[in-house]
């Protein structure tokens, strides 16, 4: 497959590009003026693939709700919506049904139609009750390395959230890290326990800003110990559907982030469907505009990496920014960004072609194939 004419994004220091591009099997085999013949896509821009890696269902599936096909019909809609791979996000739910999640996502890998799965995004049971927004109380349990090695073993873990402050997270995240990113998320945890666990091996944190302690004069928070430490780099994950997070504070975090911020949908089933009721980890959940439980707390989101692509524009983010965040910088985070995450030669031909605007969608290519 040949792109021809095609304006592609080629990074920060190139931006776009009228280029042609070449596709050989599952990789970019080049990118620049090709002699064969190909498709002609003048007056279409191309991006590389968006990543969510930090997403739990969308278009009525979900992949804690039981169903083994749900991680499959995930991967057919995100490719509607741009997105060529993701880590399917776990809730805190039993361990039978965690257990079952994780058997259905392992068969679902490598038989993708659409999005390809990079592996699980391990979001509880090893949270604190004290921030446990949309997740379930019951099914909260201490950090368990001998669980999460068992599970890692039933399907590759991507990535695991910690409330540093639970008993035994010191002793889990010593190890865990060896084996995937460690996040923190769901945590009570003030700036000081925040960097000892930096220091330990926590490397990224989820969905900055919500179920955690918020950035103030005297009280860092862990939002501030984020912004702040220096030895490693910290991602961020940023929900920017414009209520998880006013723009005014996307825009800040944005600006302090840089290559550091990765945008999330942390969508739940009724993404993509109309308002109405639905479900999240066995929980009753409400959707009206934002999906939110019974008792108003925000339950995921309903946006995807597209909307959340376009509101960006609108609010004012730079466009480097905004475009790393949705690919390059995901990647790097959960350590896959020699496979995909931009256009380049030899990575995965992942890659979504807009009109002129960059508002609608044309066609998405998934390692070289066009799924829709
Ligand atoms: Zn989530």
């Amino acid at each position: 497959m040949i792109f021809k004419n095609a304006l592609a994004y080629l990074g920060r220091e190139r931006g776009f590009v009228k280029t042609d591009i070449k596709i050989n099997d599952e990789r970019i085999e080049s990118v620049g003026n090709c002699t064969e013949s190909g498709e002609d896509c003048e007056g279409k821009v191309i991006l590389p693939g968006f990543i969510d890696i930090h997403i739990h269902g969308c278009n009525g599936a979900d992949c804690t709700d039981g169903n083994p096909r749900s991680a499959g019909e995930m991967s057919r809609y995100l490719a509607s919506r741009g997105v060529t791979s993701f880590c399917p996000a776990t809730m805190t739910v039993d361990e039978m049904l965690l257990r079952d999640s994780f058997v259905f996502i392992r068969e679902t890998m490598g038989k993708e139609e659409g999005a390809y799965i990079h592996g699980i995004n391990m979001e509880g049971p090893f949270i604190s009750p004290a921030k446990k927004g949309a997740q379930s109380e019951k099914n909260i349990r201490n950090p368990d390395i001998g669980l999460f090695r068992e599970l890692n073993e039933i399907c590759p873990v991507k990535l695991v959230d910690i409330a540093p402050e639970m008993p035994g997270a010191d002793e889990f995240i010593e190890e865990a890290k060896d084996i995937c990113t460690v996040s923190a998320a769901h945590t009570a945890t003030g700036y000081e326990e925040a960097v000892k666990a930096f220091d330990k091996g926590i490397t990224h944190v989820t969905h900055l800003f919500n179920a955690m302690t918020q950035f103030g004069s005297r009280e860092p928070g862990l939002v501030g110990a984020a912004f702040d430490y220096k030895k490693n780099e910290i991602m961020c994950e940023l929900i920017c559907d414009g209520i998880h997070i006013a723009p005014a504070s996307l825009r800040t975090a944005f600006s302090i982030l840089g290559n550091r911020a990765v945008v999330i949908s942390d969508a739940m089933a009724a993404s993509g469907l109309p308002d109405g009721v639905y479900s999240l980890g066995g929980q009753k959940v409400i959707k009206q505009g934002a999906a939110r439980l019974p008792d108003g707390t925000l339950a995921g989101s309903a946006t995807d990496l597209f909307s959340e692509f376009r509101n960006l524009i609108s609010f004012g983010i730079p466009f480097d920014d905004i475009l790393y965040a949705l690919t390059l910088n995901p990647a790097r985070s959960i350590g896959v960004d020699g496979l995909t995450g931009s256009i380049s030669e030899g990575k995965n031909a992942d890659l979504i072609v807009l009109d002129e605007k960059m508002e609608s969608i044309k066609a998405v290519i998934v390692k070289g194939r066009k799924v829709f």
